[in-house]
């Protein structure tokens, strides 16, 4: 899988997406996962897309999108909340290490997504650090409730969305990037049922979706 590393958005989102149409088909090659590939890496990575994720552990992400060692740079956290950690390593992975592609990967049936949904229907402040998490997704459940969202993938893609225009509002680093051309965001949703992906947002790479596949979100993609 990796005798040529994507150096474009476009191949790399084309190889990524790839990946998880086996995964989903359940007829997964397992690339780059032995140990020949781990003594290949040994003195220097070449990643070919950053991922931005939420911890949930049925979203592991080589797995789910067949990939192995040296391919993902992976960053995850409960709902995907970006704190600075957070679009610090993005940075890193767009400019030390060249990704041509940051994906923010959420999913249906999210437990940050549902828990903010619940302080908010009741007013009440998460406990501890659980509560950073809570207030970073607020915004995206107070967007979708202001849309007239009710089915909980209205609110999963309005989190991915939101954190999309997150990581590029908040990094200059990365907005340059994308506008350079170097590299593309892309927000994509996981159906825990059948292991798809799915295209809801991208900055940089022109994405067309098929409008009924996302049922109750925008039927395309946002090209900026
Ligand atoms: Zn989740």
């Amino acid at each position: 899988m990796s005798d040529a590393i994507p150096s474009s958005p476009r191949e790399a989102y084309d190889l990524l997406l790839a990946g998880n149409r086996r995964f989903a088909a359940g007829t997964p090659l397992h690339p780059n996962q032995d140990a020949a590939r781990r003594a290949d890496l040994t003195s220097a990575q070449r990643p070919f897309a950053v991922l931005l994720g939420c911890s949930d552990s049925r979203l592991a992400a080589e797995i789910i999108f067949d990939q192995g060692l040296g391919d993902l740079f992976v960053v995850r956290t409960a709902g995907h909340a970006a704190g600075p950690e957070v679009l610090g390593s993005i940075e890193y992975g767009v400019s030390v290490l060249d990704c041509p592609l940051v994906v923010v990967l959420g999913h249906d049936a999210c437990g940050a997504v549902a828990a903010t949904r619940a302080a908010v229907a009741d007013g009440r402040a998460a406990p501890g650090y659980l509560r950073d998490v809570i207030e970073r997704v607020t915004p995206s459940v107070l967007a979708a409730h202001a849309a007239g969202a009710s089915e909980d993938e209205e609110f999963i893609a309005t989190h991915v969305r939101h954190t999309v225009d997150f990581v590029m509002d908040r990094s200059r680093e990365l907005a340059d990037q994308v506008a350079r051309g170097r590299t593309a965001v892309v927000g994509l949703t996981y159906r825990l049922a059948d292991g798809s992906a799915h295209p809801v947002t991208a900055r940089g790479l022109d994405l067309p979706t098929d409008p009924s596949d996302h049922p109750g979100t925008t039927p395309r993609a946002e090209v900026a």
